[in-house]
């Protein structure tokens, strides 16, 4: 992933550390460059106003290009503002789900990458917290896709609910939550459903779900190779739903990565995880670091 972007970046970085001596202006015209790869990268206008705007003001310092080693100093700059810019507070990785039966409500579009997600994590909270989970398909326009939860679940050997043919979204989640009591589960996963637009339906039912299982954590599923398209559906999803994070997905894509960088700046909502790819295991913490590096290459 990023790798348009990571190449564009180290291309303008040789030229500025083979150049030596640097003046504010040999900075201001690389940044001009770095400005211009966050934009093809997909990274929205104002964040990437912002970013550059930050780094201009620390890398045409006289301490910068007074140093021996200018070029350097201000990649490190870069460095440091990207994961400034991803970072969110405390820790993405741990999920809050302290009063058992905790409900984790999953949001996003068809096709995001929610169910496959919503496996992902039963499997990592089951396996790395010892956790017991349950969960439940409520997409009732999608049979198939209450079926796929159920064989993922097979797959991890994380139990689902059973399926009622007939059940309405709310009914199912509130037989979830009897069903996590009842059964000593830790943590109950609400796969709600999903659908190709934000439409009202969809949002109604969203909302409507999370009003009976008041969940701590909402966390949203977006294909992270739609660029600012996922940004615009955080968005309205937390405009409308108010999520707790996001998880994006795909990007071990060869996506242009500018939705890692916006997301948080224009949502100011946190990434959590990052999808990395279709099976049970592809999935990590959101690690702004690696990230960053990633993205300088
Ligand atoms: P949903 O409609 O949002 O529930 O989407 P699904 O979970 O059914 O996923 C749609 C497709 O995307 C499936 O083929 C998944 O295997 C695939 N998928 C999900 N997450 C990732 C990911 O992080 N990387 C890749 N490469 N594929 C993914």
């Amino acid at each position: 992933m990023f790798e348009n972007l990571s190449e564009r970046l180290s291309g303008v970085f040789d030229r500025l550390t083979k150049q030596g001596a640097l003046s504010e202006d040999d900075v201001k015209t690389a940044l001009r460059e770095v400005r211009v790869a966050l934009l093809e990268a997909d990274v929205s206008l104002p964040v990437a106003r912002d970013f550059v705007k930050k780094v201009q003001d620390q890398a045409t310092g006289q301490s910068v290009l007074k140093s021996i080693t200018p070029g350097q100093q201000v990649i490190k700059i870069v460095h440091d503002a990207l994961i400034d810019t991803l970072r969110g507070e405390g820790d993405p990785g741990a999920l809050k789900i302290d009063n058992a039966p905790a409900p984790i409500l999953m949001v996003g579009l068809q096709g995001s990458g929610k169910t496959t997600t919503t496996a992902k994590l039963a499997k990592r909270l089951t396996e790395r917290e010892g956790k017991r989970v349950l969960m439940a398909s409520l997409d009732v326009n999608r049979p198939a896709a209450m079926e796929q939860l159920a064989i993922l679940g097979t797959q991890i050997g994380v139990d689902t609910l059973p399926i009622v043919k007939g059940e309405d979204p709310v009914a199912i989640a509130k037989r979830a939550k009897t069903q996590a009591a009842l059964g000593g589960y830790d943590v109950y996963m609400l796969d709600t459903a999903g659908r190709l637009h934000i439409d009202a339906e969809l949002i109604a039912q969203a909302a409507a779900v999370r009003d009976v299982a008041n969940p701590r954590e909402t966390l949203l599923v977006v294909d992270g190779l739609t660029g600012q398209d996922a940004v615009n559906v955080a968005t309205e999803f937390d405009d409308k739903i108010g999520v707790t994070g996001v998880v994006l997905t795909r990007m071990d894509g060869d996506g242009r990565g500018g939705a890692a960088l916006s997301m948080r700046a224009v949502t100011g909502k946190p990434i959590r995880f990052v999808g990395l790819g279709e099976k049970m295991d592809a999935i990590e913490t959101f690690d702004p670091e690696r990230i960053a590096g990633r993205i300088l290459g």
